[in-house]
């Protein structure tokens, strides 16, 4: 812990005391990666602007961090065991009306608290990028200040100095004034020439920060105004009055010359006349100005979608919390409903949040969602750039838009009055943040709902596990669509057994007959295809090419992993580990092989078999720009494009008339991944591309190739049944101590030097064994973790498993605690609740 700072009490307790004095003391939330607040005294002259919610600057070690104020206090706590005296004061308000209202701040201390993340951490990554840049104070002087230069011309105290100094330069750093003349000092002097208005102060960012976007505009003012009335006009000048009459009296300085041809003189000869006026105004940048928006043609709900609405809109009407499930096959038109729904809530004057998943979704629904609701949406995507972000965020911040559509992050905009909360696909992995802080935003989401009495809609084709099991012990209110708009047919799924391939042809081939026919057949009739491949694995493991088995581990029944160097196969949840088999240990063939095929590959392969289609291969790499991206989308959506071949990211939402054929190279890949939930999310993944084929009117086919044809996900995938499946992996979950049946924790010990990460994994073990006095937990490791050795980091992994959330915190506080005290390093300790990835 830092000594000029002091630990706050019992981290993250808002402490709402009604004062009659002003608050002396701020408690602030850092953005670093520790979990309690700070306590700061407040300078004088910020005990009656500062409030809570507001950005501070506060001296840290030897730097200034913005931080967020959290609580204000009277009087130092009695639990604060530090002297008064070692509080440093809070350098600057960087706010004066508060960026977090007061319900983010509940969500984001719920957050930080469930997910025993860094409360400042959530709170930065709550804002929109741009905000967050770390900021200097300048000072500078005023004209005041230059009239008193005079007068002062004998006095020879540190704050004249400071005045003279500033008259010189006209304005300087903070940090500069601190090194001239002491930090105490020139605090101090800098603090009563603002209170006297000798001087002023205000923030400038040093790293690129985003501003509001100003354009010079033109508008004319009332007749009462104009000097010199009657003065004959130019041709010129009534061209111009007229263009700004027909445009509603204002415009943009450019446009407006543009329009009318004429001089910027004319412009400014009327201004001068007082016919109108010159001002400066701010634009926002809109994400979706270019955007060709969708025509939209009133839909009649089919006899489901009715169902489903009614019973969300009657919970609307009851303004309670409540949360649905909606289980709605690929194509059964649940973005309708959705639509609907937002705007039966804004009826009622509430607004409305949509999340939903990464990458290419949000441009088609954000332009469908414009064209229904107009100026009300608001956009919040990853791939926003900053500025257009930062627009969008102040535009809902401010009360102007009630609709707001976006990623992850998004579940923390400012909207006010929120009654619906949408979260599309709510399986899908990326609502979940990877990095710190961790947070689930599907999970956030319902915690907002249910702070908010708002309604929560849930929406999937294919569940999560733990959603579905939650529609069953009644947390979640299920509602379903069974059939697709239109009675479209589900595509055709079939398995081809690669085995009988490799026995066949008796070497390697990516490509079974059936699906290379196939490929030809499909755009022989002028349709399109998409190829799919496994998730591009960084981890090697052991196949069985003759009975299609991966090897596994004894204690865990997960893939193990194969480590070159030592020519061992390692689990990665216990860390057993064992010399590679030379024979399958199920069937003693020898023809083990390792899998761990590239896309790149696979796509040339694709372009020499088949060099008279346009094969464009899509994923993270190729695309990590956005336009990029959706100018293939687009292309493909067009026709100029014939086959996409790509990672599980085609597998979303698109939706593709002519695609009548998605082929599925490996399956197998995704289901010996080291994880628990390898088979839900090659279910899921299958449903999914599944319903990419045969949008339209075509039937479509899906070809999944796998040397494991028995799987029970890939069965019921091909079935398109997901009852089935559920009711086989719940079992497994049960039988093996999984969530939803046990509540699960990772902690990632990482460390360039091994011996530093494993001494301190092992006293956080150790710790963690004390804490679990009353074996509520499994806590298994401490083992490599997936990802053994990243960035020239060596990551190891403890896992604990506990009977519920209740014991696992416990257990987890305590021992983190006790691990503190024992000098455990807890900066390399990165401890992640309810983790849907283990990779
Ligand atoms: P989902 O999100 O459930 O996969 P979508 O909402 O994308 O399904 O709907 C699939 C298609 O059906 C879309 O093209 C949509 O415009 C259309 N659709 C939805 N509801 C209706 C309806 N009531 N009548 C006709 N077409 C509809
Ligand atoms: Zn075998
Ligand atoms: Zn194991």
């Amino acid at each position: 812990m830092s000594k000029e700072a002091v630990s706050g009490n019992s981290p993250f307790t808002i402490h709402h005391s009604p004062f009659e004095s002003p608050p002396e003391f701020v408690e602030v939330a850092l953005p670093l990666p520790m979990r309690q607040t700070f306590t700061y005294r407040l300078p004088f002259g910020l005990r009656d602007s500062v409030k809570i919610g507001a950005r501070l600057l506060v001296p840290f070690g030897k730097r200034q961090i913005t931080g967020y104020a959290v609580a204000l206090h009277t009087k130092l706590s009695e639990e604060i065991e530090i002297e008064e005296s070692a509080i440093k004061e809070a350098a600057e308000l960087i706010d004066e009306e508060p960026l977090i209202t007061e319900e983010i701040l509940k969500l984001t201390q719920w957050t930080a608290d469930y997910y025993a993340s860094s409360w400042g951490e959530v709170l930065k990554a709550a804002l929109p990028a741009g905000i967050n840049a770390a900021s200097e104070q300048i000072i500078s002087i005023t004209s005041n200040g230059r009239d008193e230069i005079i007068k002062i011309a004998s006095a020879n105290t540190i704050k004249t100095q400071v005045l003279r100094h500033l008259a010189v330069v006209g304005e300087t750093t903070a940090r500069e004034l601190a090194n001239k003349f002491g930090t105490t000092q020139a605090q101090r002097a800098v603090r009563e020439l603002v209170k006297t208005g000798w001087a002023g102060t205000f923030h400038r960012t040093l790293t690129a920060q985003v501003k509001p976007k100003r354009r010079k505009a033109v508008r004319l003012l009332p007749p009462e105004n104009h000097d010199e009335i009657g003065k004959p006009i130019s041709d010129a000048q009534r061209k111009i009055i007229e263009t700004l009459i027909e445009s509603g009296g204002e415009m943009l300085f450019t446009e407006l010359i543009e329009k009318t041809d004429v001089g910027a003189s004319s412009i400014q000869t009327l201004a001068k006349r007082g016919i109108l006026e010159v001002f400066v105004q701010e634009v926002l940048r809109d994400p979706l100005s270019d955007a060709k928006l969708p025509d939209l043609t009133d839909l009649v709900l089919t006899g489901e979608q009715t169902k489903v609405l009614a019973e969300i809109e009657n919970a609307l009407d009851l303004e309670k919390y409540k949360t649905f499930l909606l289980h709605g096959v690929t194509g059964s038109g649940k973005t309708e409903i959705y639509i609907r729904a937002m705007k039966n809530a804004l009826g009622k004057n509430k607004s409305s949040l949509m999340l939903v998943p990464e990458i290419a979704l949000t441009p088609v629904f954000s332009r469908r969602l414009r064209a229904v609701f107009g100026g009300e949406v608001a956009i919040l995507h990853s791939n926003l750039s900053t500025g257009e972000r930062f627009d969008e965020w102040r535009r809902i911040r401010k009360g102007d838009a009630h609709i707001v559509i976006g990623t992850r992050s998004a579940v923390f905009a400012p909207l006010q009055n929120i009654g619906l909360i949408i979260v599309d696909e709510e399986h899908d992995g990326s609502y979940r943040q990877h990095e710190s802080p961790f947070y689930h935003g599907r999970d956030v989401a319902i915690v907002r709902a249910s702070y908010a009495n708002a309604v929560a809609v849930l929406g999937s084709a294919t569940p999560a596990l733990e959603s579905f099991h939650n529609s069953h012990t009644g947390k979640y209110e299920y509602v379903q669509l069974e059939n697709r708009v239109g009675n479209r047919p589900m595509a055709r799924a079939e398995i081809v057994d690669m085995r009988d391939v490799f026995k066949a042809f008796g070497k390697d081939t990516s490509f079974s007959p059936a699906l290379v026919e196939a490929i030809e057949e499909t755009h022989g009739r002028g349709e399109q295809s998409i190829i799919l491949l496994n998730r591009r694995g960084f981890s090697q493991f052991v196949l069985c090419r003759s009975c299609g088995e991966a090897i596994r581990c004894n204690n865990c029944d997960i893939t193990l992993t194969f480590h070159k160097r030592e020519g061992k196969l390692v689990c990665h949840y216990c860390n057993h580990r064992e010399k590679t088999p030379r024979s399958c240990p199920q069937c003693k063939s020898q023809y083990l092989f390792f899998v761990g095929e590239g896309t790149e590959q696979i796509e040339d392969v694709l372009k020499r078999k088949f060099s008279n289609l346009r094969i464009v291969r899509v994923d993270r790499d190729t695309t990590s720009k956005r336009k990029e991206l959706e100018n293939i989308l687009e292309k493909f959506s067009d026709g100029e494009i014939d086959m996409l071949v790509g990672t599980q990211m085609l597998a979303k939402g698109h939706d593709f008339p002519n695609v009548t054929l998605v082929g599925v190279i490996s399956v197998d890949a995704g289901l010996a991944l080291p994880d628990f939930r390898s088979a839900e999310r090659t279910f899921q993944l299958l449903t999914q591309v599944a319903g990419r084929a045969g949008r339209g009117s075509l039937q479509g086919r899906v070809l999944i190739q796998t040397y494991h044809p028995e799987h029970y996900a890939l069965l019921h995938a091909c079935a398109q049944d997901y009852d089935s499946f559920y009711a086989e992996e719940i079992e497994f979950r049960r039988k093996l101590s999984y969530p939803p049946f046990v509540a699960l924790a990772s902690i990632l010990i990482k460390h360039i030097n091994y011996n530093y990460a494993f001494d301190n994994a092992q006293i956080l073990k150790d710790c963690l064994n004390a804490a679990d006095s009353g074996k509520n937990c499994r806590i298994l490791g401490v083992a490599p973790a997936p990802l053994s050795r990243l960035k020239g980091e060596y990551r190891l992994q403890i896992l604990v498993k506990a009977r519920n959330r209740a014991k696992l915190r416990e257990t987890l506080d305590f021992a983190l605690h006790d691990a503190q005290e024992k000098f455990c390093d807890l900066k390399i300790v990165y401890v992640e609740i309810d983790p849907v990835n283990l990779l």
